[in-house]
């Protein structure tokens, strides 16, 4: 009987992490999206149900899906590669797994039975593979294992995905191996062993792979790929280049080169050509030097040596760079040194032409955001403050335009504060919630955006739907009084109590959202909010320079 089911595309990594695993999976998916519906799996082997409690300074940016699910930072990249809307289903995690077998087991399902990791873990693995791809009706699954084989706690994963291709068929999955050829210095070559050695790994596993996806510096010569295939018991073709590229966006294009698509299509029996005109266009026009305006962009926070915390900001950055003539330059501003007297807020902003304010949680480096909010509101330096941005830029404006001097978050009442007037107070729902995971008001909701505000200009529409993760809002109690002296509220919920979005008009752009515009930008569609910051901060620049 002929196979029905959807094909399966494992990648795994070897020889050492951080090469981009998930950028590679991504642009895989985006060479075969075209006509067949592509469904990225992520199973990573920590024992967390979900990112959401990890600290983003080790564990990166937590991405927050629509449904509400907090997700790994992977996900940016499969959403905005291959324009899925994923769910929190697909984001295996060991803590998961276990909790759904120690809930079965609670429940007697496995009476009588001794409940072990092979089979009882490895099919649950599979369970939710099959019925994630049954429920999505995909055509392709995508399935990224977290790690580097040889880590233990991704063993699990790797004997799951041998066991499909015994029950699916090797005609009906393909195993790709993302590895590192790097070339020492002093020796100027491209060297195989580390890739031998990590498909010798995987080899023990009882897993061949058809594809080797060789990271590093420069493309692979011929030699090296010949070197790896007869070594790594694979075709040369199938051993291709994943060099390093200005932009992640350009890796679609080279794997196109290097033929990935042609491969998979004939070892999975599939169809399905790519479209990458526009694609390629947008990638080259993000990339362009010549004819740009140079802007200079701070983001002002507290994670700021790990650039990975603020990833989809970043993301979203380079989007607004395809399509407005703006070559931004980062600058990161550590708000906690503006606080300690460390930096002078002077220095600090000085040929600032935009400031993103990024969201955050806790006491420390807010005092420092304040100050850095309070300069672009009175020196009309375009701003966009996002979640704890727009709470603070609500803060700063009652304290030095309303004259309620103590105003302030209750958030930082965790930290042994007082906080005499509550501009920023807990979300009603949340006052009586003690669990940390996945209880904060999270993933997308409805902004209805109020007529005749900057925001109905830049949105054009009545309503739209982004993706939150608070537990504060700004208080209801004060917004009268903030309204009065100025501040435009011109986002809500349908409800009309939750404060969305604000503005301030008689400044060139200076807006705040309590959601997270980065997560939904992507390359052809960048968010409207940091299109209209760069926007403004151009036509600042431009209109100065004339004078
Ligand atoms: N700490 C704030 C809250 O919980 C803001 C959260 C954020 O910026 N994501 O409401």
């Amino acid at each position: 009987m002929s196979y029905k089911g959807p094909k399966f595309i494992v990648v795994t990594g070897g020889v050492l992490s951080g090469l981009g695993k998930g950028i590679a999976t991504a642009s895989i998916g985006h060479l075969l999206s075209g006509r067949l519906n592509v469904i990225p799996i992520k199973c990573d082997g920590y024992l967390n149900t979900d990112p959401g409690t990890m600290n983003p300074i080790e564990h990166g940016e937590v991405f927050v899906l629509d449904d509400g699910g907090e997700v790994d930072m992977d996900f940016g990249h499969y959403e905005r590669f291959l324009g899925v809307t994923s769910k929190f289903s697909w984001n295996l995690t060991m803590g998961k797994v276990f909790k759904m077998i120690l809930d079965r087991e609670r429940r007697g399902d496995f009476l009588g039975q001794t409940v072990q990791f092979i089979p009882h873990v490895t099919d649950t693995i599979k369970e939710c593979i099959h019925s994630i791809a049954k429920a999505e009706r995909a055509d392709i699954v995508l399935i990224e294992i977290g790690g580097t084989v040889g880590d233990m706690e991704n063993e699990l994963y790797l004997e799951a995905v041998r066991q499909l291709r015994q029950n699916v068929g090797t005609d009906n999955i393909v195993f790709v191996h993302l590895t590192y050829v790097p070339v020492p210095s002093g020796i100027e070559e491209q060297k195989s062993k580390p890739t031998q050695q990590s498909v010798k790994l995987l080899n023990e596993r009882g897993i061949r792979p058809d594809l080797i996806i060789g990271r590093g510096p420069e493309m692979l010569t011929n030699k090296i790929k010949q070197k790896i295939a007869l070594f790594c018991n694979i075709e040369p073709e199938a051993v291709i280049s994943g060099a390093d590229v200005d932009t992640v966006y350009r890796l679609p294009l080279v794997y196109e080169k290097e033929r990935v698509t042609e491969i998979l299509h004939k070892k999975l029996k599939i169809y399905s050509p790519p479209s990458l005109g526009r694609w390629a266009e947008l990638v080259d026009r993000m990339m362009r030097k010549e004819g740009k305006t140079p802007i200079r962009l701070a983001i002002c926070g507290k994670y700021v040596n790990l650039h990975d915390s603020y990833a989809s900001i970043l993301e979203a950055i380079s989007h607004t760079g395809a399509h407005l003539d703006a070559a931004c330059q980062l600058v990161w501003v550590d708000t906690t040194e503006i606080e300690n007297g460390k930096v002078s807020l002077d220095d600090a902003l000085s040929g600032i032409d935009a400031v993103i304010v990024p969201g955050g949680f806790g006491t420390r480096g807010i005092e420092g955001k304040i100050e850095v909010i309070r300069v672009c509101r009175e020196k009309k330096i375009p701003f966009l403050g996002i979640c704890y941005g727009m709470q603070l830029a609500v803060i700063e404006f009652a304290r030095n335009v309303c004259a309620i001097s103590e105003a302030n978050t209750k958030e930082i009442e965790a930290d042994g504060f007082t906080v005499k007037e509550p501009v920023v107070c807990i979300l009603p729902e949340q006052q009586k919630i003690v669990y940390k995971g996945g209880t904060m008001r999270l993933g997308g909701h409805d902004v209805v955006i109020v007529p005749r505000t900057k925001a109905e200009q830049i949105f054009r529409a009545p309503k739209i739907r982004r993706r939150f993760r608070h537990r504060y809002e700004i208080n209801p109690e004060y917004v009268s009084r903030l309204k009065e002296k100025g501040m435009v509220f011109c986002g809500h919920d349908p409800s009309g109590e939750i404060m969305q979005l604000m503005e301030l008009p008689d400044h060139p752009f200076f807006m705040g959202c309590q959601f997270h515009p980065e997560l939904t930008s992507c390359l052809d569609k960048p968010d409207e909010l940091f299109y209209n910051l760069v926007k403004a901060a151009l036509e600042k620049k431009r209109s100065s320079q004339k004078m």
